[in-house]
């Protein structure tokens, strides 16, 4: 890569890691940043605020239709810095022995900064077919943004056909993920004395219950372990991660709480385990009920994350292959924002510079050699481009 554009883009980079976009606190700053530099390239941009406010994404489109195309995806959040011992502020960005360093340089600013050092041929490789760009906010608690824009684009009929979603895999290709979709239940019995177990609802029982039937739910997924499966293990997990109830050896449970999570290796395993909890849950209220109307079950949500499904035929794959002379492709242990994009019918990987390794710690760096290696791959996409066109 000429030292012209790798220059240009840690200068874009020392501004973003400036904006201090942790989850908690607003990005607008930065996305309006971002969409200026996208307006001057004469991309078309759409900034999206969020439901709540103070958070946006932006949808952005080089060239002249919105569907079709490759999609460059990335979060614009990044986790806190507290109780972490940096040996700079992680907010200025540091060089030093090529790295640099701060907080979001790998995770995933690196990115974001190589695609806008990249404008001039993205706007190039768009004659041939759109690209597009998907910014978003909340993706580390949860992929907030990413479920509204996913949204939004369905709505509004935005279809890209490919996405590189450029989170630090030290530029691999990967094709697939498990998902991450997070519970927390809880039960709602009567109090009384420890003497008269008939009469009462004991939360904690029910609750034992319940993840009784997490457990079976587990051992049943290993069955169902899809065919060639890379994944470690190769079936969807359940964890039972926290269960708090009761008060004292003498007193019925009036209350219980508990936490579990599943990681899919498919929608269809997703599914599964909701409806099987589904069904225990309301077999439990109904024998919770025969006893006293006022107990109850209820399950919150904390965050569905879909997994990206490895496919057996992925353009998106196809391309990036092309593009780094990569031959092969993981799988990775985190979540991404892929599997939204998946769900929405497109074809995925995940791609970016920097190293996981790296990700959510102190002294956050990604090294000039990845960010090269990006904007290599994105110096390439007009050729590659045109020759599929
Ligand atoms: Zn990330």
């Amino acid at each position: 890569m000429t030292p012209a554009r790798l220059d240009h883009c840690k200068e874009i980079l020392e501004r973003l890691i400036a904006f201090e976009t942790v989850s908690t606190d607003s990005n607008f700053e930065m996305i309006h940043y971002l969409a200026g530099l996208l307006t001057e390239s004469g991309a078309t941009v759409d900034v999206m605020t969020s439901p709540e406010g103070g958070k946006a994404n932006i949808f952005a489109t080089l060239g002249e239709s919105r569907q079709g195309g490759l999609l460059l995806s990335g979060h614009t959040d990044v986790v806190p810095v507290e109780d972490q011992a940096w040996s700079s502020d992680p907010f200025k960005m540091v060089e030093k022995d090529d790295r640099l360093y701060g907080r979001g340089t790998c995770d995933m600013k690196g990115f974001i900064a190589a695609c806008m050092a990249s404008l001039d041929v993205l706007k190039d490789a768009s004659q041939y077919q759109p690209i597009h760009f998907a910014f978003t906010h909340d993706e580390e608690v949860g992929c907030l943004g990413a479920h509204t824009l996913v949204q939004e684009m369905r709505e509004r009929d935005l279809r890209p056909r490919l996405a590189i979603v450029g989170e630090p895999t030290s530029m691999r290709i990967i094709e697939g993920h498990k998902g991450c979709c997070e519970y927390t239940v809880t039960f709602s019995g009567t109090d009384g004395h420890g003497s008269r177990p008939e009469i009462e609802v004991n939360a904690v029982e029910y609750a034992t219950q319940y993840v009784t039937r997490l457990l079976e739910v587990r051992k049943e997924l290993e069955a169902r372990a899809p065919e060639g499966s890379q994944f470690v293990p190769p079936w969807s997990t359940i964890n039972v991660g926290a269960l708090h109830g009761g008060s004292a050896h003498n007193v019925i449970a009036s209350k219980a709480t508990l936490e579990w999570e599943t990681r899919p290796v498919n929608m269809a395993d997703l599914n599964y385990v909701k409806d099987e909890m589904a069904a225990c849950q309301n077999a439990l209220i109904d024998r919770m009920h025969s006893v006293s109307s006022k107990a109850d079950i209820h399950l919150e949500i904390i965050g569905e994350t879909p997994g990206l499904e490895p496919m057996k035929n992925n353009e998106a794959r196809d391309l990036v292959s092309t593009l780094t002379g990569a031959n092969g492709s993981d799988l990775v242990p985190f979540g991404t924002e892929a599997g939204l994009f998946q769900g929405l019918g497109m074809d995925v990987v995940v791609c970016g510079p920097g190293s996981i390794e790296q990700a959510h710690k102190a002294d956050e760096f990604v090294s000039l050699e990845q960010l090269d290696l990006c904007l290599d791959m994105l110096a390439r996409l007009p050729r590659a481009l045109a020759a599929s066109a």
